[in-house]
């Protein structure tokens, strides 16, 4: 299987190259040069597969085995879900009996991005040791320098992906004092000697202009090997289409004695940012899993929203009064947190902080098939130039005026498989609180709650054979502030008991190790790295300040 920009152009990329590149010099990001269908008897022999057992299954028909054999799949599967807590992995909850959450939360650090971001941390280690293994006695080794910038909610699934990994070391930059208690130390009490927490004296926004001037930094980087972890790496969203096809399965388990699961139509709801988690389910719907409609949930930060509605894709609404035509300028590609560009204006601040995103990067993906399928060639070649040729179009009108009005054809190709709703603030707290006093008490974070407000919505048009579940994708404890606003005039609910999990207990008190930046110079978070990755440097105490 080779890999392709959707932005065009004839580079063609191995499964290797294509993880360890991120995103592709023309801008674009890398899609499969077809989208595999299922092994034959695939209901029939996966029905009782671990999570385990299904990575490799599915991942296995997205990568040649030349690449990476059978056997060695299966062993970077074990290392990356074994740190998960429940036996599951992704285990299926039931509500009621139309709906169900797939918890994603139970990894290192209690959101979904651990899916992810275990099995990304394993493949750059195997790519690296495979290739230093056929080097000479004494030729430098290949490393890896892995930055990333965080407001807080995600930086902490990067670190713990990439903790203890040979030949890597990660940077992770977060504005000092702008991040939550738990969120800071989730991130800090992390020793490994690999992983280096910047503190930038700054703001969020700061932190992600001094990223974006280390990756423009040509000497810089290809001296550092730098490499980004951000959504769009193409293994993120291959690893997230294994939870599809368990929930499945699961969920026909979990059906009422003599009910056919191919009777019903499950119908995915998705708390979405940057479109990584519920293009996932389109590539297992695309495969083959049976499905309904897709379900995308955003917050007030709605352009996905909007672009079901109306077929324009813009950061600014235009169909508002006294709106600007043209939005704020801001390149469109995406970051580890996912909030776009340099200018924070445009993005607003909610409940549900990892969905705050202007500009849904992996969008790009889909706007790519929804481009072929409409596209007038009569052979595939034919028609992968012309849709290569129209996202070059749509980004980079996308990129210069914050706006692209796209085809209707585009629009109701997009309508064939998805819907979308919009959730504001309000009605994330109504959620957490309705939820909690249901006949199944259930705590929901405010993304998950993103999820089931809309799957509450969508349901008053569902027929009465669907079935939904909503993808819960961070755990309660991770957003106690939104959490315990929704609760507080609850009698029954306790915070400590009821939400906070043990491994959350005394970490505000443990070990810290963090690189204070008193400026946010670029200037500066060079010489860090420099000192800890420099060949020649000794250690540096990184407690210290530069
Ligand atoms: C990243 C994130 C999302 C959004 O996922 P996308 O793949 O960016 O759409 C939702 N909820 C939580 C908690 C997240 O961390």
């Amino acid at each position: 299987m080779k890999y392709l920009s959707t932005r065009g152009g004839d580079e063609r990329l191995s499964f290797e190259e294509t993880v360890l590149t991120g995103l592709a010099p023309n801008g674009g990001l890398y899609i499969p040069e077809h989208i595999p269908s299922l092994p034959e008897n695939w209901k029939s022999d996966w029905k009782d597969y671990s999570f385990i057992d299904l990575s490799v299954a599915v991942l296995s028909l997205y990568i040649s085995p030349d690449e990476i054999s059978t056997k060695e799949l299966r062993t970077l599967a074990e290392k990356s879900y074994k740190t998960f807590r429940h036996p599951n992995v992704t285990p299926l909850k039931k509500l009621d009996d139309k709906t169900f959450v797939l918890e994603l939360f139970h990894g290192p650090t209690f959101a979904f991005k651990d899916v992810a971001l275990q099995l990304l941390g394993n493949l750059f280690e195997f790519f690296l040791l495979r290739r230093n293994a056929k080097k000479a006695e004494g030729e430098e080794p290949e490393r890896l320098t892995v930055v990333g910038a965080t407001s807080g909610d995600t930086g902490s699934a990067a670190i713990y992906g990439l903790r203890n990994k040979a030949n890597i070391s990660i940077f992770i930059l977060h504005p000092k004092g702008r991040v939550s208690p738990i969120q800071a130390a989730q991130m800090t009490t992390v020793t490994d000697a690999n992983v280096h927490n910047v503190a930038v004296k700054g703001t969020f926004d700061d932190c992600q202009d001094i990223l974006k001037s280390l990756f423009a930094d040509r000497e810089f980087n290809s001296t550092h090997r730098l490499a980004a972890v951000n959504s769009i790496n193409w293994a993120r969203i291959v690893a997230q289409t294994v939870y599809y096809f368990l929930s499945y399965f699961h969920l026909s388990k979990q059906l009422p004695a003599g009910t056919n699961v191919d009777e019903i139509e499950i119908q995915y709801v998705v708390p979405t940012g940057n479109f990584g988690d519920i293009l996932a389910g389109y590539y297992a719907k695309r495969m083959g899993l049976p499905m309904g409609k897709l379900v995308v949930a955003t917050n007030e930060n709605d352009i996905l929203a909007r672009f079901w509605k109306n077929g324009k894709y813009e950061k600014v609404d235009s169909t508002l009064a006294g709106d600007a035509s043209s939005g704020p300028t801001v390149p469109v590609d995406g970051s580890s947190d996912g909030k776009q560009g340099t200018v924070s204006h445009g993005v607003k601040e909610t409940l549900s902080p990892a969905m705050d995103v202007l500009v849904s990067s992996n969008f790009e993906r889909l706007l790519w098939y929804l481009a072929f399928e409409t596209a007038s060639g009569d052979n595939r070649a034919e028609k992968e130039r012309l849709a290569g040729k129209a996202l070059d179009g749509w980004m980079s009108k996308m990129k210069t005026n914050g706006r692209v009005e796209l085809p209707i054809s585009v629009l109701e190709s997009a309508r064939r498989d998805f819907l979308a709703e919009r959730i504001s603030d309000d009605q994330i707290l109504e959620t957490i609180k309705s939820f909690f006093e249901g006949k199944v008490p259930y705590i929901a974070d405010p993304h998950t709650a993103v999820g089931l407000a809309a799957a509450r919505i969508i349901a008053q048009q569902n027929s009465s054979s669907t079935r939904q579940i909503v993808l819960s994708t961070a755990h309660p404890a991770k957003f106690s502030e939104a959490v315990s606003r929704a609760l507080e005039g609850s009698p029954h609910f306790n915070f400590d008991r009821d939400v906070l999990p043990d491994e959350f207990r005394g970490l505000l008190e443990k070990e810290k190790r963090v690189i204070d930046v008193e400026r946010p110079d670029v200037e500066l978070v060079k010489a860090v790295i420099e000192k800890v990755v420099g060949h020649q440097s000794g250690k540096i105490k990184e407690s210290g300040s530069v």
